[in-house]
């Protein structure tokens, strides 16, 4: 299952920066899913919330953002948002894109608990 080793990415990635900032637990993760990635974002909240089970991460919540794709033609330079089966530039009709959006997975924040803010005491 694609969903999974996505999940399982996020989940290593937020419980080091969890660790990192000496936190108790993780209250929320945000992340940013290119189209190209074709995830199901119920499926990947679901192998999320699986994959996160008994570490720092477990039952926090996963934002899902999806980041429509986006490509220049490396021929004629034209900026277009080309559907998932069709890579064609609408210009000059080359099938020859880069990605600049949209073709990743991106961790974009980490809501941290740690036991300082828990108790309100200052930093
Ligand atoms: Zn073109």
């Amino acid at each position: 299952m694609h969903e999974l080793g996505i999940a399982t990415e996020i989940v290593n990635a937020t419980v080091k920066a969890a660790a990192a900032h000496g936190a108790e637990r993780v209250s929320a993760v945000a992340v940013e899913v290119g189209a190209l990635q074709l995830v199901d974002v119920e499926a990947l909240c679901a192998a999320f919330a699986a994959a996160a089970a008994g570490t720092l991460a477990a039952g926090a919540r996963l934002d899902v953002r999806e980041v429509p794709l986006q490509a220049v033609c490396r021929v004629c330079g034209t900026t277009y948002a080309p559907a998932i089966d069709d890579y064609q530039c609408p210009r000059c009709h080359a099938a020859d894109p880069e990605f600049v959006a949209g073709n990743d997975i991106m961790l974009m924040s980490i809501d941290l608990e740690t036991a300082e803010e828990q108790q309100g005491e200052p930093h």
